[in-house]
């Protein structure tokens, strides 16, 4: 199993101000492509808070860790110097990061979207990135996304925004990570069960764990009051995908048998 850990970075998460639909998005992707997300957390903007979930997903075994937020060019944006401190490197100007960083700057200008073109100091800050990093083009924005290989792991620091996260998420991140076929494929079915009662669902699901102990299930209930109906997710990860989707038939399969299946629509 290919396992990652999702950091969400931004005060604005913690006080409530803003939802994180980012860990969400990113969730779902990584685990469509076979990555087991052991935790996502958010946290706050502070370097060494970071700089610590960084670490802990790294001592933990992560192979894949992914930021979001704090990439910008204010000071409360903190991530990469948090990353650099984690993983114990530098930060340097890179030439690469500056130049994209430039040009999104000059083609804001030319679209009339910000005053001046050229470097500032805070337009620059956001090409300061770990040593040994490559920085990703982010095509909606300015900061550029950041890769970067520390031993086993691969920490990829991608912007708060979530139209620019997903830019290069979809343009640079999963395009690499597909390419290295992490060999696990997720499969995931539900049911709706004829089941009314939690309870009564629950030695049901320990006595099919038993038998198909590589499938994990999880009930939920659905609509309540008098017209209760519990749903039943199976999923499992398997080397390949007929494996994986013949596990989950079975647990199905005694699931039907134990607890039966509301009619569609039910
Ligand atoms: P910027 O370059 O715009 O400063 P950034 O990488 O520094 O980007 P943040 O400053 O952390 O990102 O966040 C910018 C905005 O993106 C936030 O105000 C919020 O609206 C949104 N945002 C940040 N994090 C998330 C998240 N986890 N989920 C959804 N939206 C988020
Ligand atoms: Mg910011």
């Amino acid at each position: 199993m290919i396992r990652a850990v999702i950091v969400a970075v931004g005060r604005e998460i913690l006080r409530g101000r803003i939802q994180d639909t980012n860990s969400w998005t990113l969730a779902r992707r990584l685990t469509g492509l076979g990555y087991e997300v052991m935790r996502t957390v958010a946290c706050d903007d502070d370097r060494p808070t970071i700089a610590r979930e960084i670490r802990r997903a790294i001592e933990d075994g992560a192979s894949l860790i992914l930021t979001t937020g704090g990439l910008g060019p204010t000071d409360d944006d903190l991530t990469l110097q948090a990353l650099a401190e984690a993983t114990g490197r530098p930060l340097v100007l890179d030439q690469e990061a500056r130049r994209m960083v430039d040009s999104r700057y000059a083609a804001l200008h030319r679209a009339g979207a910000v005053e001046a073109a050229g470097m500032t100091r805070a337009r620059e800050k956001m090409a300061w990135i770990p040593g040994g990093a490559r920085p990703l083009p982010n095509p909606v924005g300015t900061a550029p996304g950041v890769w970067l290989e520390e031993g086993g792991t691969t920490v990829v620091a991608l912007p708060g925004v979530p139209g620019e996260m997903a830019a290069i998420l979809e343009g640079s991140v999963l395009p690499a990570l597909a390419s290295r076929q992490p060999g696990a494929v997720y499969v995931e079915r539900r049911i709706t069960t004829e089941a009314r009662d939690e309870s009564e669902v629950a030695p049901v699901l320990r006595r099919i764990a038993r038998d198909v102990p590589e499938v994990f299930l999880k009930s939920h209930p659905t609509r309540f009051g008098a017209d209760v109906r519990l749903q039943v997710f199976a999923s499992t990860w398997a080397g390949d995908r007929t494996v994986a989707e013949e596990r989950v038939a079975r647990a199905l399969a005694l699931l039907r048998e134990a607890l039966g299946e509301a009619p569609p629509g039910r």
